[in-house]
């Protein structure tokens, strides 16, 4: 593609003003919202306020006179416009692992005549290890079972209790057909429990339309909210009353500050929360949510699948002579936001990308995953990251020995 047809990708681009919204290094192709998105400018303003205003002034009075005793119902009817959710349905919570954790936990002793909880290999690690240890400290004959996505619909039976499925693949980007696995689900009388993290802010999401039951969702990733931000759960009105929390912190409490002995779960989604939110967390990813409020989710996906046809596109002629293969999704199909790449050396080669300010991320045992984030990226980024893979691989610069030293996160 010639420079001046990326240039007027970049031009005709509706989402291109938003790229001045964020705080982005110079030097730095930053493809890696996915895991961590970029700082919105707003929210260093936001974060400031809240510390100096509603922390420093205000003191203790601004859990009433900034509504800090609400934050996690108003951030979270805020994400339920994202998600296509009601309002009352969404609370701000914990992390994403702790979600699941407790709706795991509270789908499995609402219906104890019901043993398996049905997932897929592969699927992120922290929602089967969240399985295991439900399993482990509720006893008896419960038990994970995993089956390949291509069979999984099958599987379900009147023994499900649950299906745990993460709606974009973390690895490949492939997505699940929410409305159709929710709909097998239900016919056989089981609940589904869709992790959102690399969905919220990425794809248009319909909750609601799809029937779904219950998610849990992340703040960090592509809805900015900084580094560790809290995470949120989703559950369905009409599974508000039977559904406990197993950790009836005072936060779930029917009336947390009548001070009582005896927990009594608050009617609605606040009995989901557990103990005293972290606010100036919250503010931050409020700050990540609001901006997201201002662009329409189908625009964020058509530019998505722009930016992964044209990075798909040029990998495939340009660095597929050195070993490079696609994994996910072929070039057309739905896929989440971000795109695989497959390679025997990904993690020395990710190395000397990252050395040369392109920013993407290793995932094992061969997978270099690069993040395209609508609101920040133009056309122009992919082609130059591009760029500097094809030359990495040419050279083979990755060869350095300090490319190939493992570090902690990787
Ligand atoms: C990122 C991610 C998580 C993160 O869980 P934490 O509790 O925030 O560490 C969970 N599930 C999926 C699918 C993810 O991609």
């Amino acid at each position: 593609m010639s420079s001046s047809s990326i240039a007027a990708l970049d031009a005709a681009d509706p989402l291109a003003s938003y790229r001045d919204r964020f705080q982005l290094p110079e030097g730095v192709i930053y493809l890696d919202g996915n895991s961590l998105g970029a700082l919105p400018r707003q929210t260093a303003d936001r974060v400031q306020a809240v510390m100096q205003h509603e922390w420093g002034t205000g003191l203790i009075r601004s859990w009433n006179s900034a509504d800090w005793i609400g934050a996690p119902q108003r951030v979270g009817g805020k994400i339920a416009r994202l998600v296509g959710a009601r309002p009352h349905e969404i609370v701000v919570a914990d992390s994403t692992s702790v979600n699941l954790s407790k709706l795991i936990m509270a789908v499995l002793t609402a219906r104890p005549d019901r043993t398996v909880v049905l997932s897929e290999p592969g699927n992120f690690p922290t929602d089967l290890y969240m399985v295991e240890s439900a399993l482990a400290t509720l006893g008896g004959a419960r038990q994970l079972q995993l089956a390949p996505r291509d069979t999984l619909a099958e599987q379900i039976t009147d023994n499900t209790a649950l299906v745990l499925l993460t709606h974009v693949h973390y690895k490949t980007a492939d997505v699940y057909d929410m409305a159709a696995i929710t709909a097998a689900a239900h016919a056989k009388g089981a609940l589904v429990l869709w992790d959102l993290s690399h969905s919220v802010g990425a794809v248009p999401l319909a909750l609601n339309d799809c029937g779904a039951d219950l998610a849990v969702g992340c703040g960090y990733k592509f809805l900015n909210g900084g580094p560790g931000a809290p995470a949120f759960l989703f559950v369905a009105e009409r599974h508000h009353a039977t559904l406990v929390s197993p950790l009836g912190g005072w936060m779930g409490h029917a009336r947390p500050f009548a001070f009582v002995d005896h927990y009594e779960p608050a009617t609605g989604i606040s009995r989901f929360l557990c103990g005293t939110p972290p606010i100036l967390a919250v503010a931050a990813l409020e700050s990540g949510v609001d901006l997201h409020l201002e662009v329409d989710m189908q625009v964020v996906l058509q530019k998505s699948r722009a930016l992964a046809q044209l990075f798909m596109d040029q990998v495939a002629v340009r660095c597929a002579p050195y070993g490079v293969s696609l994994v996910g999704p072929p070039p057309g199909a739905p896929r989440g936001s971000h795109v695989s790449f497959r390679h025997a050396e990904g993690y020395a080669i990710m190395q000397a990308l990252i050395a040369r300010g392109v920013i993407g991320d290793f995932r094992a045992p061969d997978i270099m995953r690069f993040g395209l984030t609508p609101l920040y990226l133009r056309f122009t980024d992919v082609v130059q990251a591009v760029d500097v893979l094809e030359d990495v691989l040419r050279t083979e610069s990755w060869r350095a020995p300090e490319y190939q030293v493992r570090q902690a996160v990787t």
